[in-house]
């Protein structure tokens, strides 16, 4: 089946053509017909799906008639995060080439006067995060009584991170008569009973994650004989160093972990950035394309700042932190062997992570993760050496780090990564005023944005049975 089985017009299938895709993924090609024919659609599907081709297209194809007025945008489309808002605004611009459809981006750190300038000429794609619409809307800039069409990207992200009020409030605000398009990896009871009200008779489309984890990232752990932080990152260096590793995603389970684990790179040569939710969004969107780019070679990041993110051809997951929740692990490690390409993973297990491995084996199966031996290493650091033996590299391949021929305390640090480590931002100075929205979701439920506050807030135990089983293989 092509694209042009689906009913999309020419002018979007150049655009398919130009940005390189020749077959349609299950998820669009179960959606994109229905979607098409203005029915509303559930979509039970995680990203690495092409989901969010699945309804950019067909809403271009819907607003490419009709004309946009002042305040009044014809389409929304609400994302948990500014990042992935600003994927989806990227989509828009790529598939809509040759359309002249006008867009805004009401997210976090993109300023407000250009935005608002935009909604008074009039646009016909809307994309938001939920806090910064109702901050727009409150202050009476715009009306959403001319929406045609309103997507909900992630609801179950919204759920973790508090959202889901806000949506509900949105949804009414909306015209009865919109079509809705509605994606969730999973559908916990909260998402259940939202669908159930707000959307009409809808097409349900599931699929599964494209490629199992199983198949194509190789998961190792190293077991930390305690829990000591020079120690941890110490072993994260030695993991870093090893050939294979080209770039990589270093996950931590605090936002001050991610600060400390990124200057400790920095300084020892290592040419990472961090990443997470107390950034200004302009040092995160530097960030994230210098990473894209190959520019920056480790990424230090949050759960929070890293979710969805589409960012391909990443080599190597670190998980510094074990995560708490079992299903966080899975949404990590997705970030490696993407599209069939190889992949692999590596946890730092401390003697307190003791639970939560467990919890992760339950899992992957636990055939599926494979323990290195460290413990050359680990003798040889408390005895104040910091490298490994010689003996471990006598070790079977598999079973041994394998480091670059020259030892990072012996790398001089390069300009770029000088540049790097000058350029980490004053953390505190850098931080984001809470949108009052956001600050009220915080203090309902359970939002990831208390990460740094409270490690254990999550997104709750649900993990679905076929992300289990993809993972498990
Ligand atoms: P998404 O699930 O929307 O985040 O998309 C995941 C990745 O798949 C993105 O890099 C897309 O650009 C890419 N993609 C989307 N549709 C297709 C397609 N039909 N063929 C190949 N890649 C695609």
């Amino acid at each position: 089946m092509s694209f042009a089985d689906l009913g999309l017009e020419p002018k979007l299938l150049d655009a398919i053509a130009a940005a390189g895709y020749e077959t349609p993924t299950p998820i669009q090609k179960a959606a994109i017909p229905p979607a098409l024919e203005n029915r509303d659609v559930l979509g039970i599907a995680q990203t690495g799906t092409g989901k969010t081709a699945s309804f950019t297209l067909p809403m271009i194809q819907r607003l490419g008639r009709g004309r946009a007025k002042a305040r009044m945008p014809r389409s929304l489309v609400l994302a948990p995060t500014r990042e992935l808002a600003a994927q989806v605004a990227e989509n828009f611009e790529k598939y809509g080439a040759n359309h002249k459809l006008s867009m805004a981006l009401l997210i976090g750190g993109v300023s407000f006067g250009d935005q608002d300038a935009k909604l008074t000429r009039g646009v016909d794609v809307l994309v938001a995060t939920p806090g910064r619409l109702l901050d727009h809307f409150e202050r009476g800039r715009l009306l959403l009584t001319g929406i045609e069409v309103m997507v909900v990207d992630e609801a179950d992200r919204m759920l973790d991170m508090g959202f889901i009020p806000d949506i509900e409030r949105i949804f009414k605000l909306t015209p009865m008569t919109r079509q809705t398009l509605f994606f969730s990896a999973t559908m916990p009871p909260e998402i259940q009973r939202i669908t159930d009200q707000f959307l009409h008779n809808p097409v349900r489309v599931e699929v599964d994650k494209p490629a199992t984890a199983a198949d194509t990232i190789t998961q190792r752990i190293v077991r930390m004989p305690i829990k000591d932080d020079r120690t941890k990152r110490a072993a994260l260096r030695e993991l870093l160093t090893h050939k294979d590793v080209r770039n990589g995603i270093i996950f931590c389970n605090r936002k001050s972990t991610v600060d400390v684990i990124a200057k400790s790179l920095q300084k020892h040569g290592f040419n990472a950035r961090p990443i997470h939710g107390d950034l200004a969004q302009a040092f995160r969107t530097e960030t994230l394309n210098k990473f894209r780019s190959g520019e920056v070679q480790f990424l230090v990041a949050s759960d929070v700042a890293a979710r969805g993110l589409d960012i391909p051809n990443v080599s190597h997951i670190f998980n510094y932190d074990a995560p708490i929740h079992a299903d966080d692990y899975v949404h990590r490690i997705g970030r490696t062997g993407r599209a069939g390409k190889k992949g692999a993973a590596m946890m730092l297990v401390t003697p307190a992570d003791a639970k939560f491995y467990a919890a992760i084996l339950k899992t992957t199966g636990a055939d599926a993760i494979e323990e290195l031996d460290f413990s050359a290493f680990f003798e040889e650091h408390a005895a104040g050496g910091g490298r490994p033996r010689r003996s471990n590299r006598d070790k079977p391949e598999d079973s041994r780090p394998r480091r670059q021929p020259r030892k990072v305390e012996e790398r001089k640090p390069e300009p770029a990564k000088v540049e790097a480590s000058n350029e980490a931002p004053n953390v505190a100075a850098d931080r984001d005023p809470p949108a009052p929205r956001r600050r009220r979701a915080s203090a309902n439920t359970s939002p990831k944005q208390r990460e740094s506050a409270d490690p254990v807030i999550g997104m709750g135990d649900h993990v679905p049975d076929f992300i289990t089983r993809a993972v498990a293989g």
